[in-house]
């Protein structure tokens, strides 16, 4: 989905009531869920430190999906003004926040409307489109990425259950428990060795599909 490409997008969603929001920059919810605000325009409305990616995201509220890729949104700003958002698309900030953050100096929205149409923002849009194909191409990637770690995994865990196997043959070779229980201990080993060469098998497989 695209916020800066092609064709223009449908009215946004609210990310807390999820009714459309208003087909503008600075968008308050007819619910008064809150107010988002297009990341063309955050530089314009919202302070440096409002769009300050909090470097742990804590958030003793739910954190809602980007109305635009529906990616859950990080923490931004500073406490109390608290806001939630997507680098790429935009910010949200709840209606009990917005008088910490610099949209409480209000927003005049035709001067906004008229710098959206003048070239001003045009690096702005050039850098936040690059930002979204860059998002675009980890999206796709991610299937391939979680692919690649279960099969990490799943060739840790085999290994570690080698090791263990391995471990336990090695204390029945060193530690025979007397001429009544050989056949026993054969029987033992037999089985372990079987074990072995299944988990080697095992492996294998997993290194050869890398
Ligand atoms: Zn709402
Ligand atoms: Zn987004």
């Amino acid at each position: 989905m695209s916020a800066y490409r092609d064709a223009p997008p449908g009215p946004l969603a609210c990310p807390r009531c999820r009714k459309p929001l208003p087909p503008l920059e600075v968008a308050a919810c007819t619910h008064a869920c809150g107010t988002w605000v297009s990341a063309l325009v955050a530089g314009e409305v919202l302070t440096e430190v409002d769009r300050r990616p909090d470097p742990v995201t804590r958030w003793w509220r739910v954190r809602a999906p980007c109305p635009v890729c529906t990616d859950k949104m990080r923490l931004y700003g500073e406490d109390p003004g608290l806001l939630q958002g997507c680098a790429v698309h935009g910010y949200f900030v709840d209606g009990d926040t917005v008088v910490y953050t610099d949209l409480a100096r209000g927003v005049d929205l035709t001067s906004l409307a008229e710098l959206i149409e003048s070239p001003a923002l045009n690096a702005e849009r050039a850098r936040l489109r690059a930002l979204e194909a860059e998002h675009d191409r980890e999206m796709a990637d991610q299937p391939r990425q979680r692919e690649q770690a279960a099969r990490e995994r799943a060739a840790i865990t085999a290994a570690t259950a080698k090791r263990a196997f391995t471990e336990k043959l090695r204390t029945a070779l060193c530690f025979p428990s007397g001429p009544g229980n050989a056949a026993l201990l054969a029987e033992q080993l037999v089985a372990l060795i079987e074990k072995v060469v299944e988990l080697e098998e095992r492996i294998r497989k997993l290194e050869a599909s890398r």
